[in-house]
């Protein structure tokens, strides 16, 4: 499989950077996007793909960074004849969320009918900790924290995932998540690939794991663990710290 990064940068990044979006290719050929934030159709367009190839979708949580651009892919898609409905893939609270309390303004209607999250894609609902195969790729769904707002837990949801054809080892992604180093170790022992999602503005917002923390991990995890999701012009030196380094624009990993 081929992973590649279409942005890695944080919500209110430029194009230098673009949101972290990713695509997998599977040996098939068939393209899975992780996550379709404000600007994938232009981070979509500079790496020459159209939403025609695109055949599945994982959305790891409900911020404009990582949903922005499903209006878009829903009726471009549902408009055009040459194309099936993409699949869907989300844990299965967040997917019945989605629609209501993001998508369905937009999506809710067509001249002439109303329309429901399942008449753009077809939809799997996956339970936490819950597996889904796409392409013999197989994917666990990890429940990350996010934001607390003092009532309620806003998870986003990481994924780790291994291709079965080609034996590839364990990946591990975070999606957005605040420091939690108990987890990541954890991580760490099963997977041979991270990639995190990481902070690098001076204020910390303390809903995204911020540098100067994912620093103090032991260096077995760090030697493991690639950045990515943070801010424009980082000053730091991820390889002096143990890192692999910051995933750059565009960057592929071929597994
Ligand atoms: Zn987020």
């Amino acid at each position: 499989m081929q992973i590649k990064f279409l942005g890695v940068g944080s919500a209110f990044t430029t194009q230098e950077y673009f949101q972290s979006n990713l695509q997998i290719t599977a040996e098939s050929g068939k393209k899975l996007l992780i996550d379709c934030g404000t600007d994938v159709r232009f981070s979509m367009m500079e790496n020459s793909i159209s939403n025609e190839e695109i055949d599945a979708i994982y959305i790891s949580h409900l911020h404009s960074d990582h949903i922005g651009g499903m209006e878009w892919m829903a009726f471009t898609t549902y408009f055009n004849p040459k194309k099936d409905r993409p699949r869907l893939f989300m844990e299965k609270e967040l997917i019945k969320e989605i629609w209501e309390s993001s998508l369905k303004g937009g999506l809710g209607s067509i001249e002439g009918k109303r329309m429901h999250l399942t008449d753009f894609f077809r939809c799997t609902g996956i339970p936490n900790e819950g597996t889904f195969e796409w392409e013999r790729i197989q994917f666990t769904i990890i429940r990350m924290r996010h934001i607390m707002n003092g009532y309620k837990n806003l998870y986003s949801y990481g994924l780790i995932f291994r291709d079965l054809k080609t034996r590839s080892p364990w990946i591990f992604l975070t999606t957005d998540t605040q420091f939690q180093p108990g987890l990541i170790n954890r991580m760490a022992d099963q997977a041979a690939l991270i990639f995190h999602d990481c902070e690098t503005s001076p204020f910390k917002s303390t809903v995204h794991a911020h540098y100067d923390e994912l620093k103090t991990l032991p260096l077995s995890v760090k030697r493991k663990m690639w950045l990515y999701h943070y801010q424009p012009n980082p000053v730091h030196q991820p390889e002096m710290d143990g890192f692999k380094g910051f995933v750059k624009k565009g960057q592929i990993f071929e597994l």
